[in-house]
């Protein structure tokens, strides 16, 4: 089911009337099936006895991507060619930022279906397709559970805040997306665009920022995705209440790349998850939590906040204890390298750095710890804002996402509350090296960095 509230007219212009196909701008939702915007096109398509041709613009510039992000998607996107091509839907790869690409194809179809993103470039390109275009832009929001404007017309404050809003909506949106078979076949269509062939040859064409290498650890694509969560829901969800937080367990889903390229679709993992049989239900609210509640509030967040990647984005409670604490004295001060590099004195952060160095993503709950650190170990709070969110978003494969951005602000007192006074934080939550030993044998986490970086990087 497609619900009305996920769907959104981004212009009044009128459809063509003479047209050759439906096109489906693939942004966002990088995948073949599972994708609402997707099968919004294929109905639409059939409605007017036309095929759907999918576009996807890729720009070799998008702030802060790198290599190992590019290798990843990528090989998601072969996958997606392979899967449409089944489907009997023709994927365009154009090497140019997605208004070009749309733009270079929208002179056949007879409207353009997108997906949505809630970052500023992707609502920036959305608008800049809508205003330029002569045909119908259609938007359908495909990448969560429950519409981010239905849930609320503003900027939420914490997690506690949006829960009922989006308690009040989720059943309704919990239901499955019934597949559509296109009519009418665009694969033998010409054209144009890249021969896709694999990533590696693609992948070599790119002249893309090669600071953050790519990485064994994870390989793009909806199939990959979908064995993450099989697995996932097999050996960790059953334990997942009690042990996602323990950085040296393997407990999680490793699903936030996938989910960031819209690999997989947020609405399957949360039925798959659902519907698991012989698993006691705080481990499945407990999951919920974070991917519906918690990650659609990093949603939020980009959408309402306009500062999200800067410290501007910080309640103002949280901005004035930082600025009272500016001055206190630091016991351990690091430069950015000195961090990049995980020079520090401590073996747990600098096992969570390598962790994200080398294999591209780090423990969740070592991310808090991570980001506090960083605000301790750096003259000022603004400049460490800035730290956190560079070397997220060059290092993490889920890097700049909504939860990016979000996660580095919640480690500044966003979506958080005032705590106890202190030094350098004032009553910005902290966290500290024993605290971790008290709760997680820290050691197990050290040891499982040391042979997962081991096989982390690829040299290309
Ligand atoms: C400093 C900091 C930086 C972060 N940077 C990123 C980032 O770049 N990209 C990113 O996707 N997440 C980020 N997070 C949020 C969170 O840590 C990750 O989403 C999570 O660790 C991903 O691992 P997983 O898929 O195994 O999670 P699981 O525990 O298996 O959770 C499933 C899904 O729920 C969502 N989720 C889980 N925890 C959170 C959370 N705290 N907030 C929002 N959504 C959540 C994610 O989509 C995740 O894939 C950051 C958090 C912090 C504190």
């Amino acid at each position: 089911m497609i619900q009305a509230e996920r769907i959104k007219l981004l212009n009044d212009r009128p459809e063509r009337p003479s047209a050759r196909y439906v096109l489906y701008w693939m942004q966002q939702a990088q995948r073949a099936s599972g994708n609402h915007a997707l099968e919004f096109a294929i109905r639409e398509a059939n409605r007017r006895q036309l095929p759907v041709v999918t576009v996807f613009g890729l720009t070799q510039r998008f702030p802060g991507a790198q290599l190992r992000h590019y290798a990843f998607m990528l090989e998601g996107l072969v996958e997606a060619e392979a899967a449409l091509r089944k489907r009997g839907i023709r994927l365009i790869v154009r090497l140019e930022p997605p208004p070009r690409a749309v733009a270079a194809l929208a002179g056949g179809a007879s409207l353009v279906v997108t997906d949505r993103g809630y970052l500023r470039i992707q609502r920036r390109w959305r608008e800049r397709v809508a205003e330029r275009l002569d045909c119908r832009v259609v938007q359908v929001e495909s990448d969560v559970v429950v519409p981010v404007d239905l849930v609320s017309s503003k900027e939420e404050y914490a997690a506690r805040t949006i829960r009922p809003k989006i308690l009040r909506h989720r059943s309704r949106f919990l239901t499955p997306l019934e597949e559509t078979n296109p009519a009418r076949s665009s694969v033998g269509l010409r054209l144009g665009g890249e021969k896709l062939g694999t990533a590696e040859a693609l992948l070599k064409r790119l002249r893309v920022a090669r600071r953050a290498t790519r990485v064994a650890t994870f390989q793009g694509g909806q199939s990959e995705a979908t064995r993450h969560l099989r697995s996932f829901l097999k050996a960790s969800l059953p334990r997942y209440a009690d042990e996602h937080n323990n950085p040296g367990r393997a407990c999680v889903s490793r699903l936030s790349p996938y989910l960031h390229f819209g690999h997989i679709s947020p609405l399957d993992v949360a039925l798959a998850v659902r519907s698991t049989r012989g698993v006691a239900a705080a481990n499945k609210d407990g999951f919920l939590e974070e991917l519906i509640v918690r990650r659609e509030l990093a949603m939020n967040f980009c959408r309402f906040n306009d500062h999200y990647d800067n410290y501007e984005c910080l309640p103002e409670w949280a901005r004035r204890t930082l600025a009272q604490h500016a001055r206190d004295r630091r016991d351990y001060l690091y430069s950015p390298q000195q961090l990049e590099s995980a020079a520090t004195h401590d073996p747990y952060w600098n096992a969570a750095q390598r962790e994200m160095v080398e294999t591209g993503t780090m423990h969740g709950y070592m991310r808090m710890y991570w980001g506090k650190k960083i605000i301790e170990w750096t003259p000022k709070p603004e400049g460490a804002f800035g730290i956190a969110i560079a070397l997220n978003n060059t290092y993490q494969l889920d890097g700049r996402d909504p939860n990016s951005f979000a996660g580095v602000a919640w480690c500044f007192g966003k979506h958080d509350r005032p705590w106890k006074e202190r030094e350098v934080f004032g009553q910005v939550r902290w966290m500290s090296a024993a605290g971790l030993e008290r709760k997680f044998d820290m050691n197990a986490y050290v040891e499982y960095v040391e042979r997962a970086s081991a096989k982390g990087e690829v040299r290309m």
